[in-house]
């Protein structure tokens, strides 16, 4: 029997050489898969043999078999919903993270890997200009975020009035009343979901999506005048969350956070911030005001494997006032003693058995610098400007959102959007989605690859061009 650490070269290695062979073909590399899921799995073999295989031998049948299914995400030319590229740093941080095999839930007991994903977690509240003292969590994405700040805002809103949640559980609790802006992503929905809080009212929004300050003070005033919670008899304005977004899916704008976040505060309630894409514009100088007053809110949810171009896995939850945070996620016992200093991963987050998903983001973040991740922001934006140009350029092509960031959301005349998609497909140098948006039809540009270059633009445009005429 060969050693432990022999064991281990033979199929590393295969997956290192397949994995460059990937990442060289994806640029150049036409975007859609070119099989369907059941030509996967009929290549993968649909029976578990009765036999093992050699590791190596796997490895490579595995590649082999997946790569015609797989989608060129990382193409500089792919605009589809809000997807990152990958940096070399991280992804080989990601690697490493595999490899080390650390259980990340306790700081003291894996001080290695924490201490990077503590320092990481850091760094991103300091650029996103959080509030000092806030606690930052890795999620498996900004759904998960969600979900975890939504649970702190819960048991906060309640501790108000006197209910524990964290006893008591929320039946027969009193009545809280979630609001959100009519544009607000579906993960939103979903952690309200999960946390027995239901659909959140709906507030009006501008035409860039954007929640209307004067909406929101008259939905907080209207539901609690309509008794939904506490009555008003007693002062009070009963425990309410209000959410809000920074980056709408469609185009790019953020919410007017120093309004709305006053209004809501004013009327007690918590501020979630949904800002899976949109937060990074606080790490650059030219864009830091499409989010000013974002650092009043309460709690925030992000990613990393959009705008900062992570490998997937890389959610961020922070709190302002860990208390609640704490209060929510905690999980320890006899056997799992909780850290003597700091916040335990475990108590930031849902899970308790974890890899270090962080740590990919510190790599990413020690590669870029603090200058480097304001110029990534910048240069997405700025690809999305020039993408919207491009497509103003062509016949009967309107883009119809103000492009402040990294969307930009085209609509054609008369012509069927769908179709234009698919021959988009076909040509395969670029991709797009379609989607609706206030009412028309439309082709969503995403820009959230750091590969996207005045190049890919170029390309991009052309082939929008050959599909119109086509
Ligand atoms: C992508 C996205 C989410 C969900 O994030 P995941 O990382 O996919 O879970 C939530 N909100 C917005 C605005 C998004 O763009």
């Amino acid at each position: 029997m060969p050693g432990l650490a022999d064991e281990f070269h033979r199929p590393l290695d295969a997956a290192a050489r397949l994995a460059r062979e990937w990442l060289d073909a994806v640029p150049e590399r036409r975007i859609a898969p070119t099989v369907g899921i059941d030509a996967v799995k009929d290549a993968l073999g649909r029976e578990l043999a009765d036999e093992g295989l050699d590791a190596t031998a796997v490895v490579e049948a595995l590649s082999a078999a997946v790569e015609p299914g797989l989608i060129a995400m990382q193409s500089p030319r792919f605009f589809g919903w809000v997807i990152g590229g990958t940096a070399p740093a991280p992804l080989a941080a990601d690697w490493l993270v595999t490899s080390w095999d650390q259980n990340a839930a306790l700081r003291e007991v894996t001080p290695g890997v924490n201490a990077a994903e503590e320092l990481a977690a850091e760094w991103i509240c300091d650029l996103l200009g959080l509030p000092g003292g806030t606690v930052a969590g890795f999620t498996t994405g900004a759904t998960t975020a969600n979900l975890v700040a939504l649970a702190a805002a819960r048991h906060a809103v309640l501790e108000r009035v006197g209910w524990d949640d964290a006893v008591d559980g929320i039946q027969g609790a009193p009545r809280i009343r979630v609001f959100a802006g009519d544009e607000h992503h579906p993960s939103v929905d979903v952690a309200l979901r999960w946390l027995g809080l239901g659909r959140p009212i709906d507030v009006a929004s501008d035409d860039q999506g954007r929640i209307l300050p004067s909406a929101l003070a008259a939905a907080l005033g209207e539901s609690r005048a309509g008794g939904g919670g506490g009555d008003g008899a007693d002062g009070g304005d009963g425990p309410a969350i209000v959410c809000l977004q920074a980056g709408n899916i469609h185009s790019g704008a953020s919410d007017p956070f120093e309004e709305c976040v006053a209004i809501a505060h004013e009327a007690g309630a918590w501020v979630h911030v949904d800002g899976a894409f949109g937060l990074w514009a606080a790490a650059s100088g030219r864009l830091r005001h499409l989010v000013a007053g974002v650092d009043q809110a309460d709690s925030w949810a992000t990613d990393a494997h959009k705008t900062l171009n992570v490998p997937y896995d890389a959610g961020i939850v922070a709190v302002a006032d860990p208390a609640p945070l704490v209060a929510a996620m905690t999980m320890h016992a006899a056997y799992l003693p909780a850290a003597e200093t700091g916040v335990d991963a475990s108590d930031r987050v849902l899970e308790l058995s974890r890899r270090a998903r962080g740590v990919p983001t510190y790599a990413a973040l020690r590669t870029l610098g603090r200058s480097g991740v304001a110029a990534l922001v910048d240069g997405l934006a700025a690809s999305a400007t020039a993408i919207a140009d491009g497509l103003r350029g062509l016949d009967g092509v309107e883009v119809l959102n103000d492009v402040v960031f990294t969307q930009v959301c085209a609509a054609f005349a008369g012509r069927d959007v769908a179709a234009i998609a698919r021959a988009l497909d076909d040509d395969g140098i670029a991709l797009a989605h379609p989607s609706t948006w206030r009412g028309r039809d439309v082709l969503r540009f995403s820009v959230s690859n750091r590969g996207t270059d005045a190049a890919a633009v170029d390309a991009t445009i052309d082939a929008v061009r050959r599909v119109l005429a086509g």
